[in-house]
């Protein structure tokens, strides 16, 4: 639908107005900074940061049903600033006027309810959000919407010349940062920083591809961190990893858009997502929030965070159920299967302890829980979900593990159902599929292949015949009928038909 055919009252309602104040709000030490420059952390601490509107309270001028009005409006809006996750601007980043606004085509990423019989198996109803179907195949796609958009906007509206865009990555927000600088002003270049060998072939061919300077460097993610915060401090680069608060804002459309899809009522649910970097968790947590304090939903979805035995820092610092006996301590990692989530030391981890306490005021203790579970349970399940037409990676196979575990420690009441973050495509990580499929996990994974879930091609080569076609060389009259019957006789003796 086109502007002018909105009611005068829709019009109103459904254009977003640049306005807000947004500042950086340090978690160490409470001060607040001006967004016209970028900061990653705080400049008097060193803590990192969250971006808040200092006049949030401005919204609630607006009625609930007039919020929900008009995100659902904006629905049939045909303006493409608006289609990503922009429809949400108010609650992310209101300050960047809509043209400065990058749309690639990411968000509003389906909800697809669990096949019947793979719900039966697991014994809860559940669906999976796929944001594997963003642009660059993961959500990461989400937070690097809105962190580019803010710089094109300093390059629009205030006189910045160059950006250098840097970012370590476990694979996927070097690929969307790569990605979003390529179609971006030529003003703005791109470096990431890759821990060498510890991302698929896929990921490394995406910022490839997009023309990024691409730098593999020896270690794990964790080390790769390390020499990003220090080319940061030292030199002028703009840093795009969840550290950026920018990111965490764009993310946070994940949960405006699990409210929508469910027309804004979240009772009985649980949302279940894997935990690397801890930026997503933190970005859901104050999703819901905002919504919750604008009364656009009354009711505080479940959140839980899944992580690995592999890489399970923040798994460990909340199984001290006495919250004045927590300590947190970075783990040394071990290879895993959800890669993308290898992470010892994650960077958001102050902002994850501040949300989750904001989180459990709100909706009581057991609002928000991490669980842990085995690689051999991430891959078992993926594999499992993708036999009933799914499309999820590792990291998605870890959060339905993450189900099956919550289950076991009833963590979750009966007449509930759970939203599982599949954060990346399947085709990312399809290197792992194939180690299970033919028996080749490295044994530091500990992953053995369950016979029914092992897959491989079947070479036919009937029997019998002098020649076969080749690229360049088809065979012709009889030969090729024999051929054709002889190949197909082959393949209908193996389905046995
Ligand atoms: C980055 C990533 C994660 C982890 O998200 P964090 O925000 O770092 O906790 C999980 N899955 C995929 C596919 C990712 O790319
Ligand atoms: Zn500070």
């Amino acid at each position: 639908m086109r502007l002018p055919d909105f009611s005068p009252e829709d019009r109103a309602l459904v254009m977003p107005q640049t306005q807000g104040d947004l500042r950086y709000q340090c978690l160490g030490c409470s001060s607040l900074h001006g967004i016209d420059e970028l900061l990653y952390t705080c400049p008097n601490c060193g803590q990192v940061l969250l971006i808040e509107d200092q006049d949030f309270d401005r919204h609630a001028a607006t009625s609930p049903v007039d919020w929900r009005r008009r995100f659902d409006l904006r629905r049939m809006l045909n303006l493409p600033a608006l289609k990503g996750v922009f429809r949400y601007s108010e609650l992310i980043a209101p300050v960047i006027p809509l043209d400065s606004v990058i749309y690639l085509g990411e968000g509003h990423t389906p909800l697809v309810e669990a096949e019947p019989r793979l719900t039966g198996q697991i014994g809860f109803p559940f669906m999976f959000k796929n944001d594997g179907q963003n642009p660059s195949a993961s959500f990461k796609d989400r937070g690097m919407a809105a962190a580019m958009s803010y710089i094109n906007y300093l390059i629009k509206h205030q006189g910045v010349e160059r950006i250098l865009s840097v970012c370590a990555s476990t694979g996927d927000t070097s690929a969307s940062a790569a990605l979003y600088a390529s179609y971006l002003d030529a003003r703005v270049k791109s470096a990431v920083l890759l821990p060498h060998g510890k991302v698929t072939a896929q990921q490394l061919a995406q910022p490839l591809g997009s023309g990024a300077q691409v730098f593999e460097v020896p270690g794990v993610f964790d080390d790769c961190m390390k020499v990003v915060e220090h080319l940061s401090e030292n030199w002028p680069v703009a840093l795009l990893n969840s550290k950026n608060a920018w990111r965490i804002l764009g993310q946070e459309s994940y949960s405006y858009e699990i409210a929508q899809d469910l027309d804004y009522d979240l009772t009985g649910c649980a949302v279940f997502m894997p935990i690397g970097n801890a930026g997503n968790v933190s970005a859901i947590m104050s999703g819901f929030l905002k919504l919750h304090r604008l009364g656009i939903i009354t009711s505080l979805p479940r959140i839980i965070g899944v992580q690995s035995h592999h890489a399970d820092p923040v798994f460990q610092y909340y199984n001290q159920p006495d919250a004045a006996k927590r300590k947190w301590r970075p783990v040394a990692v071990q290879p895993s299967a959800a890669q993308a989530a290898m992470i010892g030391n994650p960077v958001s981890m102050p902002r994850v302890r501040e949300l989750a306490r904001r989180y459990q005021l709100a909706a009581g203790p057991a609002s928000f829980a991490v669980v842990q579970v085995s690689e051999q349970e991430i891959m078992d399940h993926m594999l499992l979900a993708n036999r009933h037409g799914h499309i999820i990676c590792t990291q998605g196979g870890e959060s339905l593990a993450g189900l099956v575990r919550a289950r076991e420690q009833g963590l979750l009441a009966k007449d509930e159902f759970a939203v599982l973050d599949a954060t990346a495509h399947h085709l990312k990580f399809i290197g792992f599929q194939q180690m299970y499929f033919e028996d080749s996990f490295p044994p530091e994974f500990g992953v053995r292949p369950r016979p029914d879930l092992v897959n491989s091609p079947q070479l036919v080569r009937a029997q019998g015949l002098e020649r076969l076609p080749e690229p360049g060389r088809p065979l012709e009259g009889e030969e090729m009928d024999e051929f054709v019957r002889l190949t197909a006789l082959d393949i209908a003796k193996r389905l046995e038909l």
